[in-house]
C-alpha cells in the first residue's frame, strides 16, 4: 500500500496506547495529560484532541499533530515515523500527515485550535486557582446586602468566599497567580487577550461570584449571579470560544459533609442558604436538565453513606410543564441508583424553601 493511500484511517486514538500515555476519560474526545515539557508531579495541561487529532499544551505551546506525539514520546526521527507506526499497528491506514512539527519551546507554536473546545483541567489545579484569585478580590457592600437578605450571616459569607466579579486589572490578577505558581490553562475563566496574548480573565459581567464545590470541599468552577438582570441571572464563569479558553461544565455543588439524607436543589447560592438554614446537606444540580454530572457523582456519595434524597426544587419552577420531564428523570436516576427519594412541598407563597425557611426562621417557626 502506498503511502498516501494510508490516509484517513488511523488516528490518534490508535496511536496513544502505543505511546503509554493514559485513555481519555469515558468516550471524551479532548483530555489533558501531563505535558512532557512543562508539567510536574500531578499536573496536566497538554490537551489532546482525539476528533482533531492534535496536541497542545496552552502553557508553554508544545503541540502538534499525531506524527509529532508519536516521534516526541518514541524518540523515532521525523521521518521514520510512518514506517515505525505502520510496523507497531499492522497493516491499517495511517491518517493524514501533519505539518505542524513543533518541539517543547522551539518557535512559535502554531495557532492549530486555539479557538477549539478545551475541556477543564483537573479539580485540583481548580481549586488551586480560583482560591488564590478569589484569595485577590473582595466583596462589595451590595453584594454583602443581598447575601444578608437571604439570611446569610457575616461570617457565613465569609467562609463560603463569595467575591464581586472583577470589573478591572484582570491581566494583573492573572499575572499574580502565575507568578504564585498558579496555572490558568484550563481553567473556566482564564483565556489569552487576543492582541498581546497575555493571560487574563473574563470581566464583562458585574456579579456575584460563587464557589461550586465538591463533597470534598473543592472549589470546582464559579457562577456568576449577574446584576440587574431579570432572565438567566445564574451564569457560569466560562471562557469558551475565548483563544486557549476553557468552557465551564454543569458541575454539582455541595453545601455540607456527604449524609445518610440530603437534599437537593437547583443552584448553588440556593444550596448554601438552605444548608445554612436548615443545617441539611445540600446537593445542588445548575438545572432538571443536566444531569449528567449528578449521575456520575451518586455511586461516589452512596459510597460515602449517602441513602435519601429529598427534592427541593422551586415550586414555580416545578409547576413548569417544560421541566417536569426533567424531574421524572431526575427521580428515576435516583430510584435505579436504589437511592431512596422524597419531595418537599412548602407554602406555594414561597417561590423555593429557601425562601419559605427564612421566612419561618424570622417568624420563629420550625420549618424543616
Ligand atoms: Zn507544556
Amino acid at each position: 500500500m502506498k503511502d498516501y493511500q494510508w490516509a484517513d484511517s488511523t488516528r490518534m486514538a490508535d496511536i496513544i496506547p502505543l505511546l503509554g500515555l493514559p485513555s481519555p476519560p469515558h468516550g471524551r474526545s479532548s483530555y489533558y495529560v501531563p505535558c512532557p515539557c512543562c508539567d510536574s508531579g500531578h499536573k496536566k495541561h497538554l490537551n489532546i484532541n482525539l476528533s482533531k487529532d492534535v496536541f497542545r499544551c496552552p502553557r508553554c505551546g508544545f503541540s502538534g499533530g499525531m506524527f509529532d506525539l508519536y516521534g516526541y514520546y518514541t524518540g523515532v526521527r521525523r521521518e521514520n515515523v510512518l514506517e515505525d507506526m505502520r510496523k507497531r499497528l499492522g497493516n491499517v491506514n495511517i491518517g493524514k500527515h501533519s505539518d505542524s512539527a513543533n518541539a517543547c519551546a522551539a518557535g512559535q507554536p502554531p495557532d492549530l485550535y486555539a479557538h477549539a473546545d478545551n475541556p477543564p483541567t483537573d479539580v485540583e489545579t481548580r481549586d488551586a486557582t480560583y482560591r488564590a484569585l478569589l484569595g485577590m478580590l473582595s466583596l462589595a457592600s451590595d453584594h454583602t446586602d443581598n447575601l444578608l437578605q437571604r439570611g446569610l450571616t457575616r461570617e457565613v459569607i465569609a467562609q463560603n468566599g463569595y467575591r464581586t466579579t472583577p470589573v478591572a486589572g484582570v491581566k494583573a490578577l492573572a499575572r499574580k497567580l502565575m507568578a504564585e505558581g498558579h496555572y490558568l490553562a484550563g481553567v473556566p475563566g482564564f483565556f489569552r487577550d487576543e492582541n498581546d496574548g497575555a493571560w487574563t480573565f473574563t470581566h464583562n459581567m458585574r456579579g456575584i461570584l460563587i464557589p461550586v464545590r465538591d463533597h470534598k470541599g473543592r472549589v470546582q468552577g464559579l457562577q456568576i449571579r449577574r446584576d440587574n438582570v431579570e432572565k438567566r441571572k445564574f451564569r457560569w464563569v466560562s471562557s469558551a470560544d475565548m483563544p486557549d479558553g476553557c468552557r465551564a461544565e454543569g458541575w454539582v455543588h455541595i453545601a455540607g459533609p456527604v449524609r445518610e439524607n440530603m437534599l437537593l436543589t437547583e443552584g448553588p447560592m440556593k444550596a448554601d442558604v438552605i444548608h445554612y438554614l436548615t443545617g441539611h446537606t445540600v446537593i445542588a444540580v445548575p438545572g432538571v436538565h443536566s444531569l449528567t454530572r449528578l449521575e456520575s457523582l451518586l455511586p461516589e456519595l452512596m459510597a460515602e453513606g449517602a441513602k435519601h434524597i429529598m427534592t427541593a426544587f422551586d415550586m414555580d419552577f416545578l409547576a413548569s410543564h417544560h421541566v417536569q420531564r426533567g424531574y421524572s428523570e431526575l427521580v428515576w436516576m435516583l430510584h435505579d441508583r436504589g437511592l431512596t427519594f422524597g419531595t418537599y412541598v412548602w407554602h406555594p407563597e414561597y417561590k423555593g424553601l429557601d425562601d419559605y425557611v427564612w421566612q419561618c426562621l424570622k417568624q420563629g417557626q420550625h420549618a424543616v
